[in-house]
């Protein structure tokens, strides 16, 4: 878990493994500690800092999956650029206002799309979270999805996932998705 944050109390309504006796300590630090007292056989490190490219790089490569739980859109780009490097599986989902998304990519499979294949460099100025608020039960259904999509490609088990990306809106409460295909002039991964 990589967080250089700090928990806002403005977090709390979606980010539940904070509570208010947390506000202002490190997120990664303390979501481990609260994880280990779920679970004291885990084994988790917390990384209270920034990542640059090159430690994204080192850390990918020491990973059997990556998932993006960023909140803004360089973060996205520069993790989906160490899992293509290093060829690991990356489960990336986003939730603003009351619309999520989320997309398996399988840099380790030939001829599968990477996030920049579906994402350019134009789409720079995404909605933050601070702007637009997070309708709070969203960040619980996507993040369990992305937590049962990691699970199905360490496992093996169910459908696959890569090359689609789903989306998911609150207020309709319908899901949708869309099939993506690997852009042959990506500059990430082609
Ligand atoms: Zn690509």
């Amino acid at each position: 878990i990589a967080d250089a944050d700090t928990i806002d109390e403005t977090n709390l309504q979606r980010q539940i493994t904070f509570t208010e006796a947390d506000i202002g300590k490190n997120k990664a630090l303390v979501m481990q500690g609260r994880l280990k007292q779920i679970n004291s056989q885990t084994h988790i490190t917390a990384i209270a800092e920034f990542l640059d490219e090159a430690r994204l790089v080192e850390l990918a490569n020491a990973a059997d999956i990556i998932l993006d739980c960023s909140d803004n859109y360089p973060t996205r780009q520069a993790v989906n650029r160490a899992a293509v490097a290093t060829r690991t599986p990356l489960v990336s989902a986003a939730a603003v206002g009351f619309d999520g998304q989320i997309a398996v990519y399988r840099p380790d499979l030939p001829d599968t799309p990477c996030y920049a294949c579906l994402f350019d460099g134009e789409q720079a100025s995404d909605g933050t979270c601070a702007l637009f608020g997070v309708f709070s039960p969203l960040v619980g259904i996507i993040g369990t999805t992305q937590a049962a999509e990691a699970l199905k490609v360490l496992t093996g088990i169910g459908t696959p996932s890569h090359g689609k990306l789903s989306t998911y809106n609150a207020l309709s409460g319908k899901w949708q998705q869309y099939g993506v295909r690997h852009n042959p002039e990506c500059p990430v991964c082609s």
